[in-house]
């Protein structure tokens, strides 16, 4: 079962990698959507259908970064920041939704998952050059924003409402992924039945492939080894979704500090190297592996088993690997 501790070390640039065979009529476009490297896959009659499907997509990705993202001035999700302490937001139905779900997350995973993280904004930076590791006076202090329970949703008036001065939310662990179901419900709208859309680590997967078969052949790459897969399976309209430590951190003096935080602590959570779920929406596999991220392997695993239709594979900080009955270890 065990690796050697060496081996893994690699196994941080862990990736997803699709493993189709080129189909005829397959077209794909790379581009960047919400700060996130952006890849479509599709099946379709020509070049002029595909451009316009890709553009559906992107469309509608960036509708959902209007409305979602912390960053943009105005959004619906700012508004509701500012009005931290004060008063209620009236926020769109779809917002509304993505936090409650967010909520259901949070109270599945005991507070591991936390959208109200970003009321530590600022206190730690992950970019390049800008590096920025806060002392454990203003860690403690922004902590006791900290805490989902003080999020306050009425579906009545489609109102939210973040009880304390101070508190802010953040959908990094969870908007991407809703972005990608709902980009893949545009392109079957389109009349597309075949096609992959990546965001980055958040993944979903439609129709089967090649014609005959039972699904995509989906393949969990081995960063040490690129043409090893660590994993496979075949997948029909399934997600997947990839935490990892590697996406976004630095290193000071010889540890490193990356970008998943444990609500608990207000440090980066200390258990895990990487985590894949698999599940049947993007949303749902997203928020799932940032909180068994936080959770680690072994309550990760637990959460696991507890979730109909969720699959996990999860590589903890000493390189070990554990994965649930339903995926395919390559050893
Ligand atoms: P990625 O952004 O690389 O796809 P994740 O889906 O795991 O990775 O999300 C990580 C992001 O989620 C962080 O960059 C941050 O915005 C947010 N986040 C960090 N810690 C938590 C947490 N405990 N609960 C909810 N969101 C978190
Ligand atoms: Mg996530």
């Amino acid at each position: 079962m065990k690796k050697p501790i060496s081996i893994l070390m690699s196994l941080i640039f862990m990736c997803v990698a699709f493993v189709p065979d080129a189909l005829a009529g397959t077209f794909r476009k790379n581009t960047v959507v919400m700060g996130t490297a952006l890849e479509m896959t599709i099946d379709t009659a020509g070049e002029e259908a595909a451009e316009t499907v890709f553009s559906s997509v992107e469309r509608e990705m960036k509708r959902i970064e209007g409305q979602m993202s912390e960053w943009i001035e105005g959004s619906p999700l700012t508004e509701v920041n500012r009005a931290a302490g004060v008063r209620p937001v009236k926020v769109p139905g779809e917002l509304f939704n993505v936090i409650s779900a967010a909520m259901k997350v949070s109270e599945l995973s005991g507070g591991a998952f936390d959208i109200t993280w970003a009321s530590m904004r600022g206190l730690w930076d992950f970019r390049a050059g800008h590096e920025r590791l806060p002392s454990p006076e203003e860690v403690k202090k922004r902590l006791a924003l900290v805490d989902y329970r003080d999020v306050v949703m009425d579906a009545s008036s489609s109102t939210v409402f973040l009880k304390r001065k101070g508190m802010a939310i953040g959908l990094g662990a969870i908007a991407k992924g809703y972005a990608v179901d709902k980009a893949m419900e545009a392109v079957i709208a389109s009349g597309v039945t075949n096609a992959i859309i990546k965001a980055g680590g958040d993944i979903r997967v439609q129709g089967v492939g090649r014609a005959g078969e039972a699904g995509w052949d989906v393949g969990i790459q081995d960063p040490r080894d690129r043409g090893r897969l660590m994993a496979r399976l075949t997948l029909s309209n399934a997600s997947i979704s990839t935490s990892g430590d590697y996406e976004r951190f630095f290193m000071k003096d010889g540890r490193l500090y990356h970008h998943i935080m444990d609500p608990k602590t207000g440090y980066p959570a200390t258990g895990t190297r990487s985590v894949t779920v698999i599940g049947p929406d993007t949303m749902t596999t997203d928020a799932l592996s940032t909180a068994i991220f936080v959770l680690g392997p072994q309550k990760g695993m637990e959460l696991a088993k507890k979730l109909p239709g969720i699959e996990l594979m999860i590589i903890d900080n000493m390189g070990v690997v554990t994965a649930s009955g339903g995926m395919e270890l390559r050893r």
